[in-house]
């Protein structure tokens, strides 16, 4: 019993001086950085637009040092006196994907994108970092903020009222997702949050989420569309909504984004949020994910709840498309002579730090693309949109079909070990 009440003394005076070196460093809010990520194939450039300070921290107090190393680019602030890493974090955007497109070869084009980051309370250095085609980090962007200065935007005060849906827990032990309605409007508010607790309902359905879910919080941002619906581009439609989503991204039908990237942050940011999700009123089938970005999908359409669960695969847990058919606008969208760093494709230059401790010793690898092997965790040829070269864990998977209806378990034990990130 002693050692019991000991031990929770333990961990109470531990708790007490994680949250104070947090207070020692950080105010309240958040730190934003707006710019713009511009360039072509061969190259890119990060361009400063301003600072914002957000009310809310959605992130943890404590692990503040990414510990995974996903994403394409990465954000990091450190104290300027000292030189001290005090905040890290991966990313990837949609500037990168488009780089693997035709028309980023004959085209230069510019992309709105944020990072946000704990607000500090002595000057830092922001850095921006992203990846060269070795997956080796470069230094892009640095821009100094210091907390008084008057150049710091306080965020729009925007009248749209937040809902909570779901979970109650505090914001640094949880995983926040704020929902944000497209193209409904006013009229169709009471409907975008029936959509949203469908959202919820639909997260909740699929392993891991349904026995983590008392580890999440969903919060809905009340914000209307002057008109319904989303852009078709192809189809001449295009409705004034609230962040501009819209099909045919990339010229890929069932691809739909937004680049109003800064004006859906000003919304996102009216609750604490780890994630964003964008719920569209459209019954059309589409959307996307983007690790640590965001993700965006149709609230009405029939396989609404396996796009939700698979876009916010990309978007949360930084996995990687394991399909590999001719439906995306991509040309050799990774390097097949490095380790891709998504957790569930390899293309065994480094499969070691991926799902090995998962397989069978005596699963062959790469293991063969047949019924005998349905269901059972390997090394399958044909993923990450290439049929040769990058490898899958299991022959099927919510990262790759609908049919099966469950994650494959590489892809499980790596959306677990991000929500204990944002948890723990
Ligand atoms: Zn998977």
């Amino acid at each position: 019993m002693m050692k019991k009440i000991l031990l929770s003394f333990f961990f109470f005076v531990v708790l007490i001086s994680v949250r104070a070196e947090y207070d020692s460093l950080f105010s309240a809010g958040t730190l934003r950085m707006d710019y713009y990520h511009a360039g072509d194939a061969q190259n890119e450039y990060f361009f400063f637009k301003e600072f914002i300070h957000e009310p809310f921290w959605g992130g943890s107090h404590t692990q503040l040092i990414d510990a995974f190393e996903y994403g394409n680019h990465r954000v990091e602030m450190t104290d300027l006196a000292t030189g001290n890493l005090l905040y890290s974090r991966g990313y990837s955007s949609l500037f990168a994907e488009w780089q693997t497109t035709a028309e980023s070869k004959i085209l230069q084009r510019s992309f709105e994108e944020s990072v946000v980051m704990p607000f500090p309370k002595n000057p830092v250095k922001v850095r921006l970092l992203s990846r060269n085609r070795q997956g080796e980090f470069v230094l892009f962007l640095e821009v100094v903020a210091r907390p008084d200065d008057y150049f710091i935007r306080p965020a729009a005060q925007l009248p749209c009222e937040v809902h909570q849906i779901h979970g109650n827990s505090d914001p640094a032990h949880a995983v926040d997702i704020v929902v944000v309605p497209d193209g409904f409007t006013r009229d169709e508010m009471g409907f975008f949050i029936e959509k949203a607790a469908d959202f919820a309902n639909h997260l909740f359905r699929y392993e891991p989420y349904r026995s983590h879910s008392d580890l999440f919080n969903i919060r809905v941002v009340a914000a209307p569309s002057a008109e319904s619906g989303v852009s078709v581009p192809a189809k001449g439609i295009w409705p004034q909504t609230a962040v501009s989503s819209s099909f045919y991204t990339f010229d890929s039908e069932r691809y739909c984004m937004t680049n109003a990237h800064h004006c859906l942050r000003d919304l996102a940011g009216l609750a604490p949020y780890d994630q964003i999700y964008v719920l569209t009123n459209t019954t059309k089938y589409g959307g996307g994910g983007i690790f640590n970005f965001y993700c965006l999908s149709s609230a009405l359409n029939q396989s609404s709840p396996q796009i939700i669960v698979h876009e916010f695969g990309h978007g949360f847990a930084g996995l990687a498309d394991e399909y590999y058919d001719s439906s995306t606008s991509y040309d050799s969208f990774y390097n097949l002579n490095i380790e891709p760093w998504e957790p569930n494709i390899t293309t065994l230059v480094g499969f070691g730090d991926k799902w090995q401790s998962l397989l069978d010793p005596d699963t062959p690898v790469p293991t063969p693309d047949t019924p005998d092997w349905e269901g059972i965790i390997g090394v399958y040829e044909g993923g990450g949109y290439s049929a040769k070269g990058i490898y899958r864990p299991s022959r099927d998977c919510l990262m790759h079909t609908f049919k099966g209806e469950v994650f494959c378990k590489a892809c499980q034990q790596a959306i677990v070990r991000m929500i204990h990130i944002y948890t723990d």
